[in-house]
């Protein structure tokens, strides 16, 4: 069975974009399947309206909760139910493995100045950031949610051993990478990463991922030595 995406979108030609390519693009149709349907089609009127003025005032629109509410019952969506949010859970690895262990997850993407909050309420919306900044929308951060996520789906990746080597997967970053030529512009690679010695290279990799931590993610490497 494959994995369901479904997004909830005021620009559903923006899907699969980026994830119709490369690893997700191969496996699209195969390991995982992706619905974008357009919020606009459960609008009533002939306007086609999907956004209000906000109560209280203030510029901008604010996306109507029954408009959106029916856009969601109807969907056909499965799994978790997101809407990507400035104000949400920052998204992370682990959540991405989460969601990646389930049958499907349904994304909803916000415009204007956001969505009215007793749709959030009633729906049960979990609200994921991908940032501590603002996008004009939910859009690029559905993608990068699903990108994160249909990498890790079972037969997407083709050597998944690399999955677990990665930056997050075990707390700490990744180590520096090196490939031919062995100088460029006079750089060498790291000796003993050519000197076949699996033992000392595999040391010193923990111990690159270790220093490179500490040094440029002091929050992580604290988290990281309070786990261990
Ligand atoms: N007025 C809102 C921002 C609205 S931005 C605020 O100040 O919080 C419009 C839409 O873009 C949002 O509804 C959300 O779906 C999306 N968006 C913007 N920044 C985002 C972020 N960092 N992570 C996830 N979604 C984001």
């Amino acid at each position: 069975m494959s994995f369901a995406a479904t997004i909830l979108t005021l620009y559903p030609e923006m899907f699969p974009g980026p994830l119709g390519h490369a690893l997700a693009g191969r496996a699209l149709g195969d390991k995982w399947t992706l619905t974008a349907r357009n919020i606009r089609d459960a609008a009533t009127d002939r306007h086609r309206t999907v956004d209000d003025t906000p109560a209280g005032g203030g510029p901008g629109m604010v996306m109507r909760a029954d408009i959106l509410a029916r856009a969601i019952d109807e969907s056909g969506g499965t799994g978790p139910l997101l809407l990507m949010s400035p104000r949400g859970v920052p998204f992370s690895q682990a959540m991405a493995r989460d969601i990646a262990a389930g049958d499907g997850v349904t994304i909803v993407c916000g415009r204007f100045e956001g969505v009215d909050e007793r749709v959030i309420e009633r729906r049960g919306l979990t609200e994921v950031s991908i940032g501590d900044y603002i996008l004009s929308g939910g859009e690029i951060g559905a993608l990068a949610v699903l990108d994160a996520v249909v990498r890790l789906l079972p037969g997407v990746m083709g050597n998944s051993a690399s999955a677990d080597e990665e930056s997050f997967a075990d707390g700490l970053l990744e180590h520096p990478q090196y490939t031919r030529p062995a100088e460029w512009e006079g750089a060498a690679i790291p000796p003993v990463l050519t000197s076949g010695d699996h033992a000392k290279v595999a040391a010193w990799r923990r111990d690159a991922r270790r220093r490179l931590t500490a040094r440029r993610r002091p929050d992580l490497f604290a988290k990281y030595l309070s786990d261990a």
